[in-house]
């Protein structure tokens, strides 16, 4: 992957084929120099032109939202089966309202990956 420089990924997604693209591959990382997150986007279309998409910071985590659907799996979830409970990764937080009677909603953090595992972080 490249940023501020070229360096290894992170972690490397397959993700299903669509009737646009036969080929997609999404790869993960941190750039070494300024820390921001990387993701870059290689699909090859139906008609066997490749495309290349590559975004940074908050881009990246857009980007990777937006596939996030499409994933088979991933390298680390090949390598790492063993952590299948824990949120591993690249994590994504999400609010879970809790409601209770006649009092404020709860609350409710949690850290989650793209592997479908969640952990609570903390309860407002
Ligand atoms: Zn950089």
């Amino acid at each position: 992957m490249r940023h501020c420089c070229k360096f290894k990924p992170d972690d490397i997604y397959y993700l299903k084929e669509t009737n646009l693209y036969i080929y997609r591959m999404f790869t993960i990382g941190f750039c070494p120099i300024c820390g921001k997150p990387v993701a870059e986007l290689y699909r090859v279309r139906f008609d066997g032109i490749p495309e290349r998409i590559c975004e940074s910071g908050i881009e990246a985590n857009e980007l990777m939202s937006k596939i996030s659907e499409d994933i088979l799996y991933s390298m680390k979830q090949l390598n790492y089966k063993k952590f299948k409970s824990k949120p591993f990764g690249w994590k994504y937080g999400v609010n879970k309202s809790v409601k209770r009677n006649g009092r404020a909603d709860l609350i409710k953090q949690y850290a989650c990956d793209f592997y479908g595992n969640k952990e609570l972080v903390k309860t407002l």
